[in-house]
């Protein structure tokens, strides 16, 4: 039974750190003609209106998205997370006013061109029934199930290009390894794809079965970046990072976004930290 509803978190440090990465990511992709496939494992809700009963509840933005808004002319400066935050005004009805959080699905939705394709996996009835109601163009697959099988399923496909974001709710322990399974054998799948994996970072250090789970099955060229946003109080089960891993990352991706991350750390960390680098190499 799924209970994990990501409106309640809509624009929270995790959302800013993954969202960047997977802008940074797709914006490397679009530089070439050759069309691409964008499969969202987890996709969720595709927008969140802060003013929603559930994102209101928690107002986890107003420790995420708002301070960089707030600051986005200071922050012009800085290319990536410039050129972020000027998208996110886009999803905006008015761009001058921060009203609503677009979700994974947007990052490559609002920029696909004709021969690009989309398929998006969600399995919460509830959450798929928002994700069917988006005024999505009818090329974009909705799909009501599992995307860790549909994305094997779908494998190889038909663009030359794929892209794929995995981010689940890890509500099962057993989720982490599953992830590192289905990334093996997607990876096998198709060699030249670029797959983003969303983890958390709690002090019970679960992610590194997935991490493990990825090394011992003899994946090369896995990138990783993670955000710590703050040490761990005793006792504490929460988030308190978030961490991403990125097979066969684009060329320059590790130095885009330290520098945009940068900026990000000292506004959003209480104090934190961000860190990255090969997990495993070529
Ligand atoms: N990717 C979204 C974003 O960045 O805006 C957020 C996704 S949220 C972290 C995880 C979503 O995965 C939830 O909406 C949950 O209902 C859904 N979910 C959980 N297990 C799933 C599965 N096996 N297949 C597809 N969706 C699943």
């Amino acid at each position: 039974m799924l209970s994990y509803q990501h409106a309640y978190h809509a624009g929270n440090f995790a959302d800013v750190h993954k969202h960047l990465t997977l802008h940074a990511v797709i914006d490397h992709l679009l530089r070439k003609k050759s069309f691409i496939t964008y499969l969202d494992t987890h996709a969720g809700r595709g927008l969140y209106p802060l003013d929603a009963t559930e994102t209101n509840r928690l107002q986890e933005y107003r420790e995420g998205v708002i301070p960089l808004w707030k600051d986005r002319q200071a922050l012009a400066n800085e290319p990536l997370l410039s050129d972020w935050l000027a998208a996110l005004a886009r999803a905006q009805p008015d761009p001058a006013h921060l009203t609503h959080y677009p979700g994974s699905p947007w990052w490559m939705g609002h920029r696909r061109r004709t021969g690009d394709r989309q398929w998006l996996f969600e399995l919460h009835a509830g959450e798929h029934e928002h994700l069917a109601q988006q005024p999505l163009s009818e090329a974009v697959a909705r799909i009501h199930g599992d995307g860790l099988k549909g994305l094997l399923q779908r494998l190889p496909v038909k663009t030359p290009r794929l892209c794929v974001l995995i981010d689940p709710s890890y509500e099962r322990k057993g989720e982490y390894l599953e992830v590192a399974e289905t990334l093996l054998a997607a990876m096998r799948k198709a060699r030249h794809a670029v797959m983003l994996v969303w983890y958390p970072l709690l002090p019970a250090g679960r992610h590194r079965e997935l991490l493990e789970g990825v090394r011992e099955g003899g994946l090369r060229k896995v990138w990783y970046g993670e955000f710590t946003r703050r040490t761990p109080t005793e006792g504490e089960r929460g988030m308190v990072g978030s961490g991403m891993l990125v097979v066969n990352p684009p060329w320059g991706l590790d130095e885009r976004l330290a520098a945009a991350m940068a900026p990000v750390v000292a506004r959003l960390g209480a104090p934190g930290s961000y860190r990255s680098g090969w997990w495993v190499e070529e």
